[in-house]
């Protein structure tokens, strides 16, 4: 019968190594032989022995030689003494250094190599080892669950101070990877108007490389997004489910888990971990439990923080035609004229109102100048700059706040909308007849020292100034 264990034979009695070897061997172990304590220990340097039979009485055998032997580094072997009557309180030494027990070599040769006494030590002595190394993997095993567990718990804590999705994300493939043992991870998430899977945050890839954006349905996360099932792929070509998809070539191996990120049953995006670092380079079952408990927490706070913004931009929008809202104008025009004053920056000042408006609405019905007033906004939008303030101020007027803008400058802006809005087709959905609306518009730039609401007066007066002299005009506050 094979046994896998391997036992080495310390003796300087060459026949008496012989025979225990032969002995051994014929019980299925493995066996080497040496005489000298030196070449034991080269042996055990280079070799793990499950059993060690050692005569302590070796002509090259000192006390710091059996120290050696004992070490750390071979405590996992299991050392049986071989000792005869007169060097008992050797062999009693060594037990107390680490030796495993000790056998008391008979006069008689033939009686040691048949001694069942021997082959009983060895057996327990290997049983025991076993149950040694299974406990302290099980130990280590322990020790680095503890030390994962308390990353998470940490993520835990952290997480929900974070209210941005791309920190957010940087910091759950940060803590991905700690926890799966993984040299790349990334979070992409589901972009609420486009529908598609949006990269927010990844760790060990490389930026050239990456699918910035995927079709729900295209490739292996768009897949797992599609189907809400999570891969844990441990061969990605023995998996028949991805056969469809083309080899990517990015990755050194060939498992990942792709963990779809789900709201309720709703998925909300996908996280991937590739290329574990450990020997083996599998994803385990372990490591998917571990991405779990993350994934939770990470959904619960993208949740968190789409409705923290969706709250903080009602409060400064306005929901008909989606401009900042008339609370939102005035601390921004705070804002501007503070930084107006104390950098020398021009600043002005654009308001907007739709002339006869009320007789529109009457004629065509309120709903129909809703929308005008979406279109006429829209239109205001898109001729401005990205840093100009477009706000709704009442019912059909508007202010555009336009920073480090001259006068001049603003006229001309307020110009390039008026036409704008004066050739816009409003085709009406009942009629189908082209309709028209016209603005007039003012235009005020501030001087040091004005109030916020001198400004807004000045400005108002100008637009005044525009109604009086028959509408759809821009006129400047003199
Ligand atoms: P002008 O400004 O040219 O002097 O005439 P106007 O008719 O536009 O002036 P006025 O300020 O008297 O009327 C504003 C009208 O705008 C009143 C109302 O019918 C309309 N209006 C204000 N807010 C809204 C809104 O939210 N939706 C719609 N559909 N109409 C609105
Ligand atoms: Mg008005
Ligand atoms: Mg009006």
């Amino acid at each position: 019968m094979e046994k896998q264990e391997s036992i080495l034979i310390v003796d300087d009695d060459e026949l008496l190594c012989e025979n225990l070897a032969s002995v051994l061997s014929e019980e299925g172990y493995s066996v080497v032989t040496v005489n000298k304590a030196t070449a034991a220990i080269e042996q055990i340097k280079k070799q793990f022995f499950n059993v060690v039979l050692l005569d302590l009485m070796l002509p090259d055998m000192g006390r710091i030689d059996l120290l050696r032997i004992f070490s750390k580094k071979f405590s996992e072997m299991c050392f049986v003494i071989l000792t005869g009557y007169a060097s008992l309180p050797s062999a009693v030494e060594a037990l107390k250094a680490g030796a495993y027990d000790y056998i008391i070599k008979p006069f008689n040769l033939e009686q040691l190599v048949n001694s069942e006494q021997l082959k009983l030590i060895i057996e327990r002595g290997i049983e025991k080892q076993r149950l040694l190394i299974i406990n302290r993997d099980l130990i280590e095993h322990l020790e680095k669950e503890k030390y994962k567990i308390e990353i998470i718990l940490d993520a835990y804590k952290k997480i929900s101070g974070i209210l941005k999705l791309d920190n957010l994300a940087d910091f759950a493939t940060a803590t991905a990877i700690q926890i799966v043992e993984a040299e790349k991870a990334s979070l992409m998430v589901i972009d609420e108007s486009s529908g598609e899977l949006i990269l927010k945050g990844f760790k060990g890839l490389d930026k050239e490389k990456i699918d910035w954006r995927m079709k729900i349905g295209e490739s292996i996360a768009g897949w797992v997004a599609k189907e809400g099932e999570t891969l844990l792929v441990r061969d990605i070509d023995d998996d028949p489910r991805l056969k469809i998809f083309a080899k990517n070539t990015r990755y050194k191996t060939k498992s990942f888990i792709s963990l779809p990120l789900k709201a309720e049953s709703r998925v909300i995006g996908v996280m991937n971990v590739t290329d574990k670092l450990a020997d083996i380079k599998i994803f385990t079952e372990e490591d998917l439990r571990f991405l779990t408990l993350l994934g939770h927490q990470i959904v619960a706070q993208i949740e968190n923080i789409r409705l923290y913004e969706k709250l903080s931009s009602l409060a400064i929008t306005d929901a008909l035609t989606n401009l900042f809202n008339h609370r939102y104008f005035q601390a921004q025009l705070n804002l501007e004229i503070m930084r107006a004053q104390r950098y020398k920056h021009s600043l002005s000042l654009i308001m907007f109102d739709i002339d006869f408006f009320k007789a529109y609405n009457d004629r065509y019905g309120h709903l129909e100048g809703d929308r005008v007033l979406k279109e006429v906004a829209e239109v205001m939008r898109q001729n401005v700059r990205y840093i100009d303030i477009v706000c709704r101020y009442g019912g059909e007027e508007f202010m555009i706040i336009l920073p480090e803008t001259d006068i001049k400058g603003a006229k001309i802006v307020a110009e390039k909308i008026r036409k704008a809005v004066q050739t816009m087709s409003l085709l009406n959905s009942e009629t189908s007849k082209a309709l028209q609306v016209t603005i007039s518009g003012g235009v005020a730039t501030y001087q040091e020292g004005l109030s916020k609401d001198n400004f807004i007066s000045r400005v108002d007066e100008a637009l005044y100034k525009s109604k009086s002299a028959g509408r759809n005009k821009i006129c400047i506050f003199e």
